[in-house]
Order: structure tokens, then C-alpha cells, then sequence
């Protein structure tokens, strides 16, 4: 099902496979209307989406989606409608890519260790001189045959325990959430029902984000099936979280994931936009 509001994208700027525009150009012609770019720790790609933005008639929402190491586990915030100039901001999400170099850098010494010589400067390569993700590093690895696809590289080589697997500390919560209040924006859990975690402990986390200032929960995912989401909406009216709905797309080489393509967001929990001005409001202010 298509729906209008797409608030969670991924760009040549961290670890999708199109630039800012095409990005653009495509959730447009996908038929989204409101798209948001969040790209992993930088916002570095906001300034090129939004001036292709207003050539394509599509809104484009300044976004970001933070790393943060909460309990022991890595879990993702959204921060959306951030103002992408915030030096505060800016300065949390250098800090973190400084852990992303360094991070990559060691998962390149243990896969050579392994056996697996040249990864870091691959993924390198495959990053365009950008941040550096673990998604680059499964893109060398699939493309120099030393794995299938990109679920096993996962699987084999790059989750917790396996050999280029390197643990970091990213942001706390509380520092996240401060980063995405003080650029004005609205932070969103990403993919919950993605992490491993039971129901006592997902409730200890939206108790958490709720008391930081937390906005949103991300029920529609393009990481989601309709069990996650019927569910994800249920944790959302507990907490009194407002819904997002946001593809995760990071570009066509995954023909399960498409810009836009996302089911309706149940009727029992509010979208994060239900007080955002409308593109029609803001023309006739
Ligand atoms: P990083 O933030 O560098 O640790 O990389 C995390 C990224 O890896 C996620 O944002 C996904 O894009 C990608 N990723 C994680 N797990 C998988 C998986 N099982 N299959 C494909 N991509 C994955
Ligand atoms: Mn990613
Ligand atoms: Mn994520
Ligand atoms: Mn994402």
C-alpha cells in the first residue's frame, strides 16, 4: 500500500546505494509526499534533499537516525524535523562518526586476522569517502565472494561474537534525545520490534524515552510484518507515543523495500505528523 508519508530514508551519505537527489527523485515518483532523510549519524545529505526537494514538489523533513548503546544493546533513534545547522547537533553526531572510523578500522584488522585481507579499504571504497557502516563492509564481503548475501554476511561475520564484529559505545539515550530537542526535533524509536529484546524490557525502554522527552515510536516499519506492527501500535497507545511509519529504504538492490510501499498505521495510535502544518497550510500562511 502506498502512503503519503515516508519518514525514514537512507542516502550515499551513510549507507544507502543513492544520492540525496535520486532519492528524492524517486520517492516523487513513487508518489510519497513527505519524505524524510535519516541518514546514520549525519545529516550531511539534508542540504542536497532539500534543494531537490523543492524541485520535485515533495516535502522533504530534515532527519537523522542516532546510534545509541542503551543497557548493553545498540538501538536506533530517529530524530525528525531536526534543524539540520544545530552546532549541538553537530557536535554529538561528529562524535560519533569519530567511533565509526575507529570501529571500522579494528572490524578491518580482525577480518584480516581471519583470513580476510583488504576489507577496511574496500568498505572504504564502497562508502564514497563518506561514514563508514557495517553495510559496507557486508557489500565487500558479498561482492568478493566470500559470502552469499547480505543476511548471511550479517549473520557470519559482522554481529556480536563473530569475527569483524567490534563492540562500540555510542550515544546514551539521554544524550540523543538531548542532541534531537535541542535542534528542534522530534525523536522517534526506530524498528523496535527489531531488537531482541521481551516485552518487560521494551517497556523499561519506552519508559525511559518517555520521561527523556521522547516523541514517537516507529510502528510502521519496512523491517515489520503486520504481527510487529499490530503489536508495536498496542506498546505505542500504552505509552501515549505518537506513530511513525518510515520504510528504512536504503536503495534499489533490495526489491523488498520500496519508498512509500507501507501499510496504513493502525487507528488506535495518532501519526507523528497529526500537527504538522500541511504542505496546502503552509502555502496559503
Ligand atoms: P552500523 O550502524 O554500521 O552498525 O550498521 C548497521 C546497518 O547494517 C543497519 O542500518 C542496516 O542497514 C544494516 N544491517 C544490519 N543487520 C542487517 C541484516 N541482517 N541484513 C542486512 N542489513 C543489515
Ligand atoms: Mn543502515
Ligand atoms: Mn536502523
Ligand atoms: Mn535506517
Amino acid at each position: 500500500m502506498l502512503s503519503r508519508y515516508d519518514l525514514h530514508s537512507h542516502s550515499t551519505l551513510s549507507d544507502g546505494t543513492l544520492t540525496p537527489r535520486e532519492l528524492v527523485q524517486r520517492a516523487a515518483g513513487a508518489g510519497v509526499r513527505v519524505l524524510a532523510l535519516t541518514d546514520h549519524d549525519t545529516t550531511d545529505g539534508v542540504a542536497e534533499a532539500l534543494a531537490a526537494a523543492r524541485t520535485t514538489g515533495i516535502e522533504l523533513i530534515p532527519g537523522v537516525e542516532i546510534s545509541v548503546t542503551w543497557q548493553g544493546a545498540v538501538i536506533h533513534v530517529l530524530g525528525l524535523g531536526v534543524d539540520h545547522r544545530c552546532a549541538e547537533l553537530q557536535q554529538g553526531l561528529a562524535g560519533l562518526r569519530e567511533v565509526r572510523a575507529r570501529r571500522a578500522e579494528e572490524m578491518g584488522q580482525r577480518l584480516e586476522k581471519s583470513g580476510i585481507p583488504g576489507a577496511f579499504s574496500g568498505a572504504q571504497a564502497l562508502s564514497s569517502g563518506h561514514l563508514v557502516s557495517r553495510t559496507h563492509f557486508a557489500r565487500f564481503l558479498v561482492g568478493a565472494g566470500y559470502v552469499s548475501n547480505m543476511r548471511k554476511v550479517f549473520q557470519n561475520y559482522l554481529t556480536r561474537g563473530k569475527p569483524g564484529y567490534v563492540a562500540s559505545e555510542w550515544a546514551t539515550l539521554e544524550q540523543a534525545l538531548s542532541w534531537i530537542a535541542a535542534a528542534g526535533g522530534q525523536a522517534v524509536i526506530a524498528h523496535p520490534a527489531r531488537y531482541p529484546f521481551t516485552n518487560a524490557k521494551l517497556r523499561r525502554l519506552l519508559q525511559e524515552f518517555v520521561e527523556l522527552g521522547g516523541s514517537g515510536l516507529e510502528v510502521v516499519s519496512g523491517s515489520h510484518n503486520r504481527d510487529d506492527c499490530l503489536r508495536m501500535a498496542r506498546f505505542a497507545a500504552e505509552f501515549d507515543l505518537s506513530a511513525s511509519a518510515g520504510s528504512d529504504y536504503h536503495g534499489p538492490e533490495n526489491p523488498w523495500v520500496e519508498l512509500g510501499r507501507l501499510t496504513p498505521i493502525p487507528e488506535n495510535v495518532p501519526p507523528i505528523w497529526q500537527h504538522w502544518p500541511s504542505r496546502e497550510d503552509l502555502l496559503s500562511a
